[in-house]
């Protein structure tokens, strides 16, 4: 071993000097700084939006053809999210969803399952475990995909009669969308809804049945799908997500919502821009909602991402005084492109930066500090 001797030359005496200089006036300014700061605020309650097959651009045609700031404009942190699955460089909403909600990759057309079909939890699950109340809100049926991905467990997607009977399952307070057909016109005959009301859910099958409900919600709003927002559904995912909001929040442990703009994949498919553009401001009007109670709340976190992108859409031109855009699609499924992740309120810093769609659930839960067993 190297043994350094202290040697003091007339140099380094006047660097200790200087040294002592700058710890004592870095030291005083320290304190200034620690007395000033904000404590940092606990995440009590996470809303996560997803846009299914919200690329980059579906967002930026979005905001150029609006007429006002959007509300994730306002949000500090961005990042993305790679959406590749167990199986396949290009995604489906099932292993995307499992990927967001389980925090493992699987195969496509699998739901809140491992690639061997073993079952994994969801956050929804863990959260409800720890006392937390839990939500899901989408526009799609209830039993699709990506809601199901936080709810049931079932090798395939398509299994919605089965999915819908994990609705049952009592790990969700509130959910509301389509796919009432899934509850009541069942191959087996059952009206899971009876099931539901005697476990003291109200079942709501309108947007003012929503309103009078005070507890425990299952929102039914549609046969299957909802209507597209061009089609008379715009302002009710707004609803919708406000009214979940009021009944979770009431929990003083806080609560896990997930917000779903089901339909932006859907104008994806359809290489139909105005389909896009009216589903995405939709969404954008929501997250306001979410917003609004956030900056009320304070330990609210918010993160917005989408489980793939769809379409492989462009712009190629257009003019913002006119509002006028030119776009390409290139496929009319889905992509291996990145897609964006955007976050706000307290531990929103952790979502910036590129991670793979399997990191959100144990920065969720590391945020709500619970752990998964
Ligand atoms: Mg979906
Ligand atoms: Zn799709």
């Amino acid at each position: 071993m190297k043994i350094l001797k202290p040697v003091c030359t007339k140099k380094n005496s006047l660097q200790i000097v200087t040294l002592i200089l700058v710890l004592i006036l870095t030291g005083c300014s320290w304190r200034k700084i620690s007395e000033t700061q904000i404590p940092v605020k606990k995440t009590r309650n996470i809303i996560l939006f997803i846009g299914d097959g919200m690329g980059l651009a579906h967002l930026n045609a979005s905001i150029d053809v609006s007429n006002r700031t959007f509300f994730l404009e306002r949000f500090p942190y961005s990042g993305f999210s790679k959406t590749y699955s167990y199986d396949n460089y290009i995604t489906d909403s099932a292993a995307g969803g499992t990927a967001i909600a389980c925090g493992i990759k699987t195969r496509n057309g699998m739901i809140g399952m491992r690639p061997d079909s073993t079952i994994i939890s969801s956050i929804v699950e863990i959260a409800h475990k720890h006392n937390l109340a839990t939500g899901v809100v989408c526009t799609s049926a209830v039993t699709d995909a990506t809601p199901a991905s936080f709810v049931a467990h079932y090798s395939s997607r398509y299994n919605y009669e089965d999915i819908a009977k994990d609705f049952l399952r009592g790990t969700l307070d509130v959910f509301i969308g389509g796919g009432e057909d899934h509850f009541r016109r069942r191959q087996d005959g059952a009206d899971l809804t009876n099931t539901l009301k005697e476990r003291g859910f109200s079942v709501a099958y309108s947007i003012d049945d929503l309103r009078k409900s005070p507890g425990q919600l299952a929102g039914l709003l549609a046969k299957q799908d909802m209507p597209l927002a061009s089609e008379g559904r715009a302002g009710m995912l707004e609803e919708m997500t406000k009214k979940a909001i009021e009944i979770l929040s009431r929990d003083k442990d806080g609560f896990f919502l997930m917000v779903e703009s089901s339909m932006i994949d859907g104008g994806g498919h359809a290489n139909d821009i105005k389909y896009v553009v009216s589903e995405v401001i939709d969404m954008d009007k929501t997250i306001g909602v979410a917003k609004k109670f956030a900056d009320q709340n304070g330990e609210t976190l918010i993160v917005v991402t989408a489980d793939h992108e769809t379409g492989g859409l462009t712009i190629t031109g257009g003019n913002l005084k006119s509002k006028h855009l030119e776009v390409k699609f290139s496929t009319s499924d889905h992509t291996a492109v990145m897609v964006p992740i955007f976050s706000y309120g307290p531990g929103a810093e952790r979502f910036s930066g590129i991670h793979d769609n399997t990191f959100f659930l144990d920065e969720f839960l590391d945020l709500l500090k619970i752990k998964s067993k």
